[in-house]
């Protein structure tokens, strides 16, 4: 036990409730913030309110409407066919800037109320592809933050080095595994998952891999 209060960045996804349970484990109080940034499904955000409050954690949900303004990605443009690959062989749900943007609002608001330690979900395991999810982009970050701020910030990134399996051995490990069952993962915003998106194949060969059901599936199975 850490001993302080974090802020952890969170999407309602399976990463970033992972990170919320771990968190608890590690810290006194564990606070959430989510970002409203004109995500295409509006199921995710509801994902993220419903996880807060089974993990009794105090959520604040901020608004950034600029990516939806920018465009040019599946996630946030409605325009946009999601075929999996984009620009600069990024994937086509790559948000530029969304994780630089996400961690400095949130260090703001940590900054605000006292808080200097970020946790956030983000993994350079090969699967994503997403830069701003690097360790190194992360590390550098987080001397920015401190150096704009002038404040001593650290960012935690438990799910950094971990494969899906292992993110999910992880969640079991903190007990996070049923809240799993209100998270959220399918870029078609489906629920039950669609099953046959990038999102859901990815998200389905880690259960696959750690021997345990996707408690989302069996929720959908009811
Ligand atoms: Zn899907």
């Amino acid at each position: 036990m850490i001993s302080k209060s974090c802020l952890v960045v969170f999407s309602g996804g399976q990463d970033s409730t992972t990170c919320l349970y771990w968190a608890k484990q590690q810290f006194e109080k564990v606070h959430a913030v989510t970002f409203d940034y004109g995500q295409r499904h509006r199921i995710e955000l509801e994902a993220a309110r419903v996880i807060c409050e089974l993990a009794q954690v105090s959520q604040v949900v901020l608004p950034i409407n600029s990516f939806s303004a920018l465009g040019g990605n599946s996630l946030t443009d409605a325009n946009q066919e999601i075929i999996g690959v984009g620009k600069g062989n990024l994937p086509d749900s790559f948000v530029p800037g969304r994780n630089l943007v996400f961690m400095t609002l949130a260090a703001a608001y940590a900054w605000q109320n006292d808080i200097f330690d970020l946790v956030t979900g983000v993994c350079q395991t090969d699967y994503s592809g997403y830069p701003d999810c690097r360790l190194n982009t992360m590390r550098a970050l987080e001397q920015s933050i401190s150096l704009g701020m002038d404040a001593k910030f650290t960012i935690h990134t438990p799910l950094m080095h971990l494969s899906k399996k292992e993110s999910i051995l992880l969640a079991r490990e903190v007990g996070a595994y049923q809240a799993l069952a209100s998270s959220h993962t399918c870029y078609n915003g489906q629920f039950p998952p669609c099953g046959t998106c990038p999102a859901c194949i990815l998200r389905a060969k880690g259960f696959e891999e750690a021997q345990y059901p996707d408690p989302l599936v069996e929720r959908g199975n009811e």
